[in-house]
C-alpha cells in the first residue's frame, strides 16, 4: 500500500478482503474503485443539515417514513396506525372536497381584557404567536365547505394557538358559527383539541361555557345535527361543555381525553389508574363516546352522518 503525508490510495478489494497487496499479479489487476481519501474529509462548516420536516418519527413505533408519505396517510402512521396531532388546515383538507371551503369569521382576535401577566404579558404573546404563525388567527377556526357534496360548518382547534385554549374569540366563532348553521340549515361539526380554558382571560374564558352550551341549545330547537369530533388532546373546559355535549360524540383512535390530567387523578384519588385510562378506547367501553373514527374514513364517515341526519 503506498503511502503520502496527506494523499492515500487504498484498495478496495484488500480493504474489504482485509489483506494487503503484495503480488505483481494483484497490483496489476484493474483498480475499479479507489477510495482517495481515508475518513471524513467535510469540514463542520460544509456540512449540510437534513431539512426539517422531511422525516417523520413515529412517536408510538418509532417507524420512520418520509413526512410527504405521513401526509397521503393523513398523518396517520402506517405502520402502527398513530394518529399524529395536526391542525385545522389539514382536517380542512382531508374533510373539504378539493380542498374547496370558505372560512368564516377570520377577523376576530383576542385581547388582552385583563392585562394579564403570566411569564410574560397576555398582549405580547398573543402578538408574538401572530408575528410566528400569521395564518392562525386564533386557537379555532370555522369554515363551511362540501363533504363529498354535501354542505357542512367545520370548527376546528389548532393546538398550536395557546393549546388550543378556549378564549372568549373561540366562544364567539363557536356561537356565530351556530347562527351561521341556523340560518343556512346545516349540520355543525366541531373538531377540538385542547388543554381547556384559556387561564390569561380568567373568567371570560369560564364564560364561554355557559355561552357556548347555551347557543347549542338553539341548534338543537331548530332540528339541526351537531357532531363532537374529540382528537388528541382533548381537556378541562372543552370536555367539561359543548366537546361532550354532541348529538353524536366521537373521537379519534388512542386520543387522550378528560377533565384532569391523570397524574392530578392519580393525587386526588390515591389509586392506580386502569390501564388505557383516558384514552378515546377507554372512553367508548365505559360509554362516554358513540364510536371511534380512523382519520383516513373519516371523510367518508362524516358524510354518511349527514346524510342519516338528513333523512
Ligand atoms: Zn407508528
Amino acid at each position: 500500500m503506498k503511502k503520502d503525508k496527506d494523499f492515500i490510495k487504498e484498495d478496495f478489494d484488500h480493504s474489504l478482503s482485509g489483506e494487503e497487496p503484495n503480488s505483481a499479479h494483484e497490483e496489476a489487476k484493474a483498480k475499479w474503485f479507489q477510495r482517495l481519501r481515508k475518513g471524513i474529509t467535510t469540514s463542520t462548516s460544509d456540512k449540510k443539515e437534513t431539512p426539517e420536516g422531511l422525516w417523520s418519527k413515529c412517536p408510538e413505533c418509532s417507524y420512520i417514513c418520509t413526512a410527504n408519505e405521513l401526509k397521503v396517510n393523513r398523518f396517520v402512521c402506517p405502520k402502527c396506525n398513530y394518529h399524529h396531532r395536526i391542525g385545522s388546515h389539514e382536517y380542512y383538507e382531508i374533510l373539504f372536497d378539493n380542498n374547496q371551503y370558505e372560512e368564516l369569521f377570520g377577523n376576530i382576535r383576542s385581547t388582552d381584557h385583563l392585562g394579564f401577566t403570566d411569564l410574560k404579558p397576555y398582549g405580547k404573546r398573543l402578538n408574538e404567536i401572530h408575528a410566528k404563525k400569521p395564518e392562525l388567527h386564533d386557537s379555532m377556526k370555522v369554515a363551511v365547505g362540501k363533504v363529498n357534496g354535501e354542505m357542512i360548518v367545520v370548527a376546528c382547534m389548532d393546538f398550536e394557538f395557546i393549546g388550543g385554549s378556549l378564549g372568549s374569540v373561540m366562544g364567539e366563532k363557536y356561537s356565530r358559527a351556530v347562527d351561521y348553521c341556523i340560518e343556512h340549515k346545516l349540520p355543525y361539526l366541531v373538531i377540538s383539541k385542547s388543554g381547556g380554558a384559556r387561564m390569561m382571560e380568567s373568567a371570560f374564558s369560564l364564560m364561554q361555557l355557559a355561552k357556548t352550551s347555551g347557543k347549542l341549545s338553539q341548534l338543537s330547537d331548530a332540528k339541526l345535527p351537531y357532531i363532537s369530533l374529540l382528537t388528541d388532546p382533548t381537556f378541562g373546559g372543552i370536555s367539561a361543555s359543548f366537546g361532550m355535549l354532541g348529538d353524536l360524540n366521537i373521537a379519534e383512535p388512542g386520543a387522550l381525553i378528560g377533565f384532569a390530567g391523570p397524574r392530578v387523578i392519580k393525587e386526588a384519588t390515591k389509586k392506580d389508574l386502569p390501564p388505557g385510562f383516558q384514552k378515546s378506547e377507554f372512553l367508548l367501553e365505559h360509554g362516554f363516546l358513540d364510536f371511534i373514527v380512523d382519520r383516513n374514513q373519516l371523510k367518508d364517515k362524516i358524510h354518511q352522518l349527514i346524510i342519516l341526519f338528513k333523512h
